[in-house]
Parts: C-alpha cells; structure tokens; sequence
C-alpha cells in the first residue's frame, strides 16, 4: 500500500469514508438550498446556474457520496465511515435529494451565500485535495490538523457572508472614484483584445494589492491584523481562508478600486474571479508540484510559502499574489532554486487560537502600542 500523507494509505477506505461524509453533508445543505433559495442562495450566482444543473449535480453528489461509503464499507474494518455517510443521505432523500426542483425568486433584501459556500468548497475540494494527497510538500502534515476546524470556519463565513463582504468591499471604490466620468476609459479598455485586457486586470490589481499587502506588513497596528493570516502553521488549501475581515476589506477594496476605475468588461471580470479564487487556495496549498519556468512568471505555492516562512531572516518577501516581476520591481523578491522555507507561521508568542479570539486580537491593543508580545524573539 503507498502511503499518501499521515494517516491516509490508498486502499484503507479511509479517504472513501471521509469523501463519502463530506459528499452526503453538501449534498443535504444543498437540498436546504433548493427548499429556501429566497434566504440561502445568491442572485448573481442565480443568473449564471440553472435549477436543472444544480440538481444535476445534487443527484451527481448523491450517488457519488454512496458509491464512497460503499467502497470504504468493503475496503475497511470500520463501518462507521460508511454508516455516517449512508444516515446523512438518506435524510438527504427523506427531505426531497432526488425530487427538488429549482424555482423562479423573488430578490430579497438579505440573503446567505450557502449556494456559493457549497459549490466552491466541492470546486476547491474536488481539485485540491487529490493534489495535496498525491503530491505532498509536507507528507507528515495531516489534513485534519490541529486548527482545520479553525480555518474551515474562516472559509464558511467568508462565503456565507458574501452579500456583506460584497458591498463593503466595493465601496471604496464607488465613493472615492463615482463621481468621475470614466465612461470614455472603459470603452477603450473595453475594445481591448480579450487576453490584454485580462492581463491588464491582473495586473493592476496585483499592484495595488502588492502595496495593501506590504502596507500591512510595516505599520504595527495594521500588523495585528494580517499577522491572523500568517498565525497558520499549517499551509493548505484551506489556510489561504484565514484572513481577518479587517484585512479581507482593505486588500479586495484596494483590488476593487482599479477593477471599477478602468471599468473591465463583464468576461474580463469573472474570468478574474474565477482565477483569483482558484488562484489563492494554490499559493497556500500543502503541494510540491512543479510548475517549470512558470514559477518565475506566476506566484506559485513555493513562492508563497516563502512569503509565510516563520524565519525572521526571510520576512518581508514576495507580497505579490500573481506576479512575482513586481516583488521583483521593489526589491522585495526571494526565491531560491528549489528550496522550501523550513517552518511556516509566526515567532510572535502565544498567538491566540480560534475564530473568535483571533477576530477580536487585533482590536485589544492600543494602535499606539508598539510591543508585539514578541518577548526575545525577532521582530517582523
Ligand atoms: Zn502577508
Ligand atoms: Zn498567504
């Protein structure tokens, strides 16, 4: 049997069990989707997916979560992987998993972006976690580390307050930059062949998140609050979630304000956000794949984890989050050869730990108050 990472070997049925588990729950907090839509969905996404492909891929999942729980019946000694997963969906079919339909709905004033949460954690699941498995940059790293749960709480509400985050982060934008007519710039960015101004996107936001980002590495106070996504320990395709809300604000408001001002069309923009959201779980990934003469072009997981290396010598490298040329532009570039950084995380001691003490950190200390709780160790 090949040993994949801790605690998981092919052909134990434990990676069927788990699979199985995290099927049958999607699948029945997607039936609860298709039973409150007005509340639970999001109406842009509503506007790109149809009823009928969604429940398509509910029965998809479905089936999918049964033939996993069945594999990992045969395959392991224990059954209560398989029982779970089998008691879930059958709740799952109780409440309507194969009968649902999806119907028209009304706008609503609020609403949860369970929609959102569930497909993009099957997305990022479906297309990490065999990554992570098959292609290690840590084989002793669990998946099921001491602070996943925290870190899976970071994923859901940034997704299930996507309305929120949403407004608040395109605000900036509109009250500094509305007022301007910029009608005659986004006709002219607009007649840009597709694949310019697409790179063009990138690279405008990437320059102005590259400075938010450094910002909040040199100003203490500002610090306290991205200092919540460097407190990983453990780099993985869910670590990337860990970031204050404070933090979530300045750095997509400072990504938003050029996406508005040059007015990028619709294609260019969701083709950003797709690659953007696929984009940022990669760089944090527990992976080791190599990218070849790609990773001098593109940030890659290498690049980031150097940008999260504990190490005191290697802070303040590689704040860019797609192009490593602007690291490289202002002197703040590291990459060497093939090498990893020995540890990641922070060397301020005892950094609180969970969502909520680590929501509320940043905001216990004077702006004032320089000390780091640092004690003998390095400063950043
Ligand atoms: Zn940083
Ligand atoms: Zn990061």
């Amino acid at each position: 049997m090949k040993p994949m990472s801790e605690g998981f070997v092919i052909g134990e049925g434990k990676i069927s069990g788990y699979s199985s588990i995290f099927l049958a729950i999607l699948a029945l907090l997607g039936v609860v989707c298709f039973k409150y839509p007005e509340w639970l969905t999001t109406p842009e996404f509503r506007n790109i997916y149809t009823g009928e492909s969604m429940k398509l891929l509910l029965t998809g999942v479905i089936i999918a979560s049964f033939f996993f729980a069945l594999l990992s019946f045969l395959l392991s000694r224990q059954k209560k992987w398989a029982a779970t997963a089998i008691v879930i969906n059958t709740a799952c079919i109780v409440l309507g998993g194969f009968s649902v339909q999806g119907r028209a709905v009304e706008k609503t004033s609020w609403h949860l972006g369970l929609d959102w949460l569930l497909l993009d954690l099957l997305l990022m699941a479906v297309i990490f976690v065999p990554i992570e498995l098959a292609f290690p940059k840590n084989k002793d790293q669990s998946k099921f580390h001491d602070e996943w749960r925290t870190d899976l709480v970071y994923f859901v509400i940034s997704h299930l307050f996507i309305q929120f985050f949403g407004v608040i982060t395109q605000k900036p934008a509109t009250v500094f930059f509305g007022w301007m007519g910029l009608g005659g710039l986004h006709a002219w960015v607009r007649s840009m062949p597709f694949a310019l101004e697409l790179l063009m996107a990138f690279f405008v936001t990437d320059f102005c998140q590259y400075w938010a980002h450094r910002f909040f590495h040199s100003h203490t106070y500002l610090w306290r609050f991205h200092s919540v996504h460097h407190s990983t320990v453990n780099m993985d395709w869910l670590a990337g979630s860990r970031t204050h809300f404070v933090d979530i604000f300045v750095t997509r408001s400072a990504a938003f304000i050029p996406l508005y001002v040059f007015g990028f069309s619709e294609i260019t923009f969701n083709t950003y956000v797709v690659f953007m959201a696929i984009h940022a779980v990669l760089i944090h990934a527990n992976t080791r794949i190599n990218f070849g003469v790609l990773k001098y072009i593109i940030a890659t997981p290498q690049y980031h984890h150097w940008h999260h290396c504990e190490d005191p010598k290697y802070y303040g490298k590689n704040f860019a989050t797609i192009f490593p040329f602007i690291d490289r532009l202002f002197g703040t570039y590291y990459l060497p050869g093939n090498e990893w950084p020995e540890g990641t995380g922070l060397h301020e001691a005892s950094y609180p730990k969970g969502y909520l003490k680590q929501l509320v950190y940043p905001f216990t200390k004077s702006p004032f108050d320089s000390n780091l709780d640092m004690k003998d160790r390095a400063s950043r």
